[in-house]
Formats: C-alpha cells, structure tokens, sequence
C-alpha cells in the first residue's frame, strides 16, 4: 500500500461524485453513505501450545434494501474498522451494478493467517462463526472469501452455522468447495469478469486487445486468473507482481507456469521466463496497454497516478486508486474500469451459487460462464450508457450513479421503518 487514504472516506466521495447526475435527496444519500451496523468482536482462541491469544474481528452489514448483506471476510494483519466499513459500502454499489438481488457487508479479522497452523486458522476460523451465527443466513447476511480466505474458511463457516442451527444450509455461505455446495467457475470467476470488462472496453474504445500489453499486479487467486483469462485471449502478459517484486518480459511470459513457480517457491520474482526484476512500482507505472491491480486498497496513489501510463485500467482489486489517483487518471483519459463492475464477477458467481444452493440444483461450468457474461456485459452497457447520457469523465462516476439509482429506489419504494 503506497497511499494513506482512509477507505471509508474514499467511498463517501466515490457517492458525493455521483450526486451531482442524481435526483436523490440528500437525507437519503446520507443514509447510503454509511453501514447499518458494525459487528466488533474479540475472539479467543487456543494455540497449539496451549496459551491463548485474542484476535479482533469485524463484520460491517452496510446496507440490506436490495436484499441479504452479502461480501467477503479477509484475514490481513491490517484489517480495520474503516477499512471492513468502506468494503461493505463497497459490495452495496458492487451488487447493484450487476443487478444482483444483494445488499452490502464484508468481515474481517485482524490477523496474518501464514504464522498460525491450519488446526488454529479452523478454531479462529469457527469462534468467528460462532459469533456471526445471530447475524447471518440465507436471507440475512451472507459471508463470502476475501483477501487470504478461500473455500477452506468457507467450508467451516457452512459446518458450524449448520451444526448450531442443526439443520443444513449451504447457501449460508457461498465460495464453498463443490463438496461442500459450491458452484463451478467460482474460484475463477473474480479474474474472469476482469478481463470480461476489460475486453468490453477495449471494444468500446476501438482498441485491439490482442495487440496488447498486460501488467498485473498481484498474483493471488484474482491477479493470475485474469493473466491467464487475457493470454487466452491474445493480449500479451508482459509484467506481474507479487508482495516480494515483480517480474518482466517484453515478449510476455506464460501466466500458468508463473503461477506454478509461485507455488513451489513462494513468489513469482525469479520465475525463469523473467528477463528483469521490478519493484511494485515500476509493473504499475509500467507502459503498457492495460493494467489489472489485483491486490489491496491504495496501490495507486496521487503521485504514482501520474507516472501510470497505461490505457485502460480494470480494478480486480477493491479501492486500488485513492480518490486523488483516479481524479488524476480521469483527467489524463485513462479509462478506468472501476472495481465495482470489473471485479463483480466473484460476487456474480455468488449469487449463483446461492440461487443453485436454495434449489439444490447445480449447474454446468458453461452455464455458469454463460450467465456470468451477461451479467458482466450488460452491466458494461449501462455504464457506457450513462456515461454517454451524462457526459461523465471518471466510468467509476457513471458505475456509482447507475448504482445509487438502484439501491435509492428500493429504499424508496418501500418507505422505511419505523
Ligand atoms: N470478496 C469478494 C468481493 O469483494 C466476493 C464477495 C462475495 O462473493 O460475496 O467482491
């Protein structure tokens, strides 16, 4: 994280940037601006030497007119209050844009998951569990993976809601290995609708993707799909990065066998394929014909915004420009696929996992893609609409207002209580 910017601030002016195309009262914009509620929590557990330690957790419910809370828990040594707040904000205005019947919330604990043991990664894991069981279900909130979470958490999630509820109901929690009730295409589904919107675009923008150059910074689960998705679709992954430096090759390198180095050796940096090292910045600022920040808040900030000399950005990671950064690069014409569309997908495929867990009806991985590409397309069409209609600079702007519009009208459809 270069940039200091506070997460929860930045989306409160992602919607005041809005506000100006909308015909929204400002008491209602107020109350979209900030969560319903904020779970605080301490968990204690055991180590396995037997002592026990405490670990802060948070579990924000933003906003539920459009339906259940729906979004992520990450496990990161920083995760805090404002930061779990604006996430949550974040999944309101990321379900709206793809019109999926979800309000917001996200989760976190305080903690580097790589210096504990997998047996007290469960038992943290489960206490968590243990304290959202009043919180969540089907139709009230719904946990996801985040940053360092994955089907391994969710599959715990769903054991301990279950075993305390006794009953089932694997659509507690989606992300779920397929064992477990999960979806095909989930796990790739965040990387996929990147590149999805990053196709779009370059069509809307007249340019050729398979003349391009990619930078990807980041290579967890959402960073290397997308290498691997654009490659097969012809652009040319010439640099990536991961939290030890990155990698470069003008020629591109193969995005899988990137990923296999990362996984025998920890790190992408030393991948053979590699001609010259790179700091973290250098694969942001790097020039090329599209970049995919695939790793947390803040990467970019304003002074880096103004060495980033790519075209077109497609935010596989939530909040990677400071407000400052993305005001830079609306202005230079840099056109950037806002997190909220362009990492939808994960959340998309969400949704669907959800909807083949309620009816205990599973699909097929095409089906799945399918559905996903027109969730992602579509939701593309109306942004470039607004934007056209408006006469907006900034995509994100145009993302927030189509969003607002909806979440607005639910709420002002069915009046508010008491
Ligand atoms: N954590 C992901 C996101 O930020 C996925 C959330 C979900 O699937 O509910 O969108």
């Amino acid at each position: 994280m270069t940039g200091q910017a506070n997460p929860f601030e930045s989306l409160q002016s992602q919607i005041d940037e809005a506000a100006a195309y909308l015909d929204v009262d400002d008491d209602v914009l107020e109350r979209l601006k900030h969560p319903e509620r904020v779970l605080e929590t301490n968990l204690t557990i055991e180590r396995d030497d037997g002592s026990l330690e405490r670990f802060k957790a948070f579990r924000s419910q933003f906003n539920g007119d459009r339906g259940p809370y729906k979004g992520g828990i990450r496990y990161h040594p920083e995760v805090n209050r404002d930061e779990v707040k604006a996430l949550s904000g974040w999944m309101v205005y990321k379900c709206a844009t793809v019109d999926i019947p979800y309000g917001g919330g996200k989760g976190g604990i305080v903690v580097n998951p790589s210096d504990y043991s997998e047996a007290e990664l469960e038992r943290l894991t489960r206490a968590f569990a243990k304290e959202l069981r009043p919180l969540v279900g089907e139709d009230r909130d719904i946990p996801a993976p985040d940053v360092n979470t994955g089907q391994r958490e969710m599959n715990w999630i769903k054991d301990t809601y279950e075993t305390l509820e006794n009953t089932t109901e694997p659509g507690v929690v989606t992300g779920k290995n397929l064992a477990s009730g999960g979806s095909e295409g989930r796990v790739e589904a965040t990387g996929r609708s990147t590149v999805i919107a990053a196709r779009e675009a370059f069509d809307y923008l007249e340019k050729d993707l398979e003349d391009a150059t990619v930078a990807v910074q980041g290579y967890g689960n959402a960073g290397w799909i997308a290498a691997k998705l654009i490659d097969e679709m012809g652009a040319t992954v010439v640099a990536a990065s991961d939290s030890s430096g990155g990698i470069y090759n003008a020629d591109g390198f193969d995005p899988v066998a990137a990923k296999e180095h990362k996984n025998e050796t920890g790190s992408i940096v030393g991948y053979e394929e590699s001609e010259e090292e790179l700091t973290n910045e250098d694969v942001l600022t790097l020039d090329v014909d599209l970049l995919i920040p695939a790793a947390l808040e803040n990467a970019i900030d304003a002074d880096l915004a103004e060495d980033v000399s790519a075209d077109v950005v497609s935010e596989a990671a939530n909040g990677p420009l400071t407000p400052e950064a993305d005001a830079i690069l609306a202005e230079d014409d840099v056109f950037v696929i806002p997190d909220i569309l362009a990492n939808a997908g994960g959340v998309t495929v969400s949704y669907f996992e959800w909807v083949q867990n309620r009816q205990r009806f599973y699909w097929s991985e095409e089906k799945v893609n399918e559905e996903l590409e027109d969730h992602i397309v579509d939701a593309f069409d109306a942004l470039v609409e607004t934007i056209e209609e408006n006469d907006i600079q900034n995509p994100r702007t145009a993302a927030y207002v189509v969003a607002i519009e909806r979440v607005a009208g639910a709420f002002e459809e069915a009046g508010s209580f008491p």
